[in-house]
């Protein structure tokens, strides 16, 4: 993978392991980091700034080096790296500590510091969390959206039969995002679901409805309604305009878009933009954004919206680690609910969001009583999508949490 970016340099690795390295006569009796690169490659200049951000903001907790291998070609031979870049953690007494390849963020390096127990303070956010609703939720069970949470359309929800009881969603659209997380029986799915016609509202089965397709004026985001009749929905077509779509052309036009990481049905409105390897993506909530660089290994650029504000966050990834996140200040909403048993589990990719700063989030959690989980940094966010297996990402989203019980 790393290959991919060292260009013309690549460096037999004969010689793994630890390398004892000696510190310069008269260096101060600090640790230190040596990244060795080279001008010319694009992980190497990503580097720079924070090379120089570091030596600035860390001059007494640890040494920042930098080595040019091209012009000096010695040193790495003498530090046996593979790749550029390559950064090495030395101790106070020379001895090598870690080793990464590739790009490696000031949030990683500072993350290393820490857990090789050099002092450069504490992660950058003050904690904030909920963990229990703020007020009750006295809503019937009937009444809220199975997969997002919210309130179901009494004119437009869809229920399905299972053998457990009927599981109710708010509306086609999030019935079509259940179908593309299910793995098993999704044809039964299909043909044990019922649409509320939107002009008796009365249940009729989801595959033999028509349905007036259009779009909301403000925000673009597809408008569905049910009916059992064609004469219905001509009627209703007459007064609102719009099209008419028999259940397999909606189904098509629903799961055209996905999530990059999930693989979830998306309405681009309502979700991050990810670019991937320069070609565009979605990610259904801004967690799956950042989970496309763990699914592609590929340089991704997230474009998510403060949840309260709509204003924009912009966080770029290269192999794995942060390059950038504009603004600097903007934080993750890990939304998490608590289990019977006090274990905690992600709340979903509906409970989840950026925002631009701190405060805005704490408004937005208080803006919404129910919601529960805790603010971390969108530095956590990603690492701890990086630290997924590749089996678990390929399971995500599709490990039956979402199959209706
Ligand atoms: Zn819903
Ligand atoms: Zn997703």
């Amino acid at each position: 993978m790393l290959r991919r970016w060292v260009g013309p340099l690549f460096l037999a690795s004969l010689f793994p392991g630890l390398v004892a390295i000696t510190a310069p006569a008269g260096a101060a009796d600090l640790p230190r980091l040596v990244d060795l690169g080279a001008g010319e490659c694009i992980p190497c200049k990503q580097m720079a700034p924070i090379l120089e951000e570091l030596r600035a903001e860390f001059a007494n907790r640890f040494l920042v080096e930098f080595v040019d291998v091209w012009e000096n070609p010695a040193a790495a031979d003498r530090y046996r790296i593979r790749v550029i870049p390559t950064q090495i953690f030395l101790g106070a007494d020379g001895k090598e500590l870690f080793r990464h390849e590739g790009f490696f963020s000031k949030e990683d390096i500072l993350a290393k510091w820490r857990e090789l127990g050099v002092e450069v303070g504490g992660a950058e956010i003050e904690p904030f969390s909920r963990w229990e609703p703020a007020q009750p939720d006295t809503r019937a069970k009937e009444a809220i959206c199975y997969l997002c949470d919210g309130d179901n359309d009494p004119r437009s929800q869809v229920e399905v039969q299972t053998d457990k009881g009927s599981v109710d969603l708010c509306s086609p659209h999030h019935f079509f995002v259940l179908l593309s997380c299910l793995t098993t029986d999704v044809e039964g799915t299909e043909a044990r679901a019922r649409v509320t016609d939107w002009s008796t509202g009365q249940p009729v089965a989801m595959q033999s409805a028509v349905y007036l397709y259009g779009f909301d004026e403000e925000t673009g985001r597809p408008t569905i309604k049910a009916f059992g009749s064609r004469d219905a929905a001509l009627a209703e077509r007459m007064v609102a305009g719009g099209s008419l779509l028999g259940y397999d052309t909606l189904k098509r036009k629903e799961l055209s878009q996905r999530c990059g990481f999930c693989d979830r049905a998306v309405y681009p409105e309502d979700v991050a933009q990810v670019k991937v390897g320069g070609v565009y993506s979605w990610g259904c909530c801004s967690h799956c954004a950042l989970g496309v660089a763990a699914r592609t290994g590929m340089e991704v650029e997230v474009l998510e919206r403060d949840r309260l504000t709509g204003d924009p966050i912009r966080v770029r990834i290269l192999q794995g680690s942060i390059v950038s996140v504009e603004p600097s200040t903007a934080v993750a909403w890990y939304g998490q609910r608590t289990r019977p048993d006090g274990t905690r589990v992600s709340a979903g990719c509906f409970h989840q969001g950026f925002f631009t700063s701190p405060k805005n989030l704490r408004l937005w959690v208080e803006a919404h009583p129910l919601e529960t989980g805790e603010m971390i940094t969108i530095h956590k966010a990603l690492t701890d999508k990086m630290a997924l297996s590749p089996e678990q990402i390929r399971k995500a989203c599709k490990i039956g949490e979402c199959a209706p019980k």
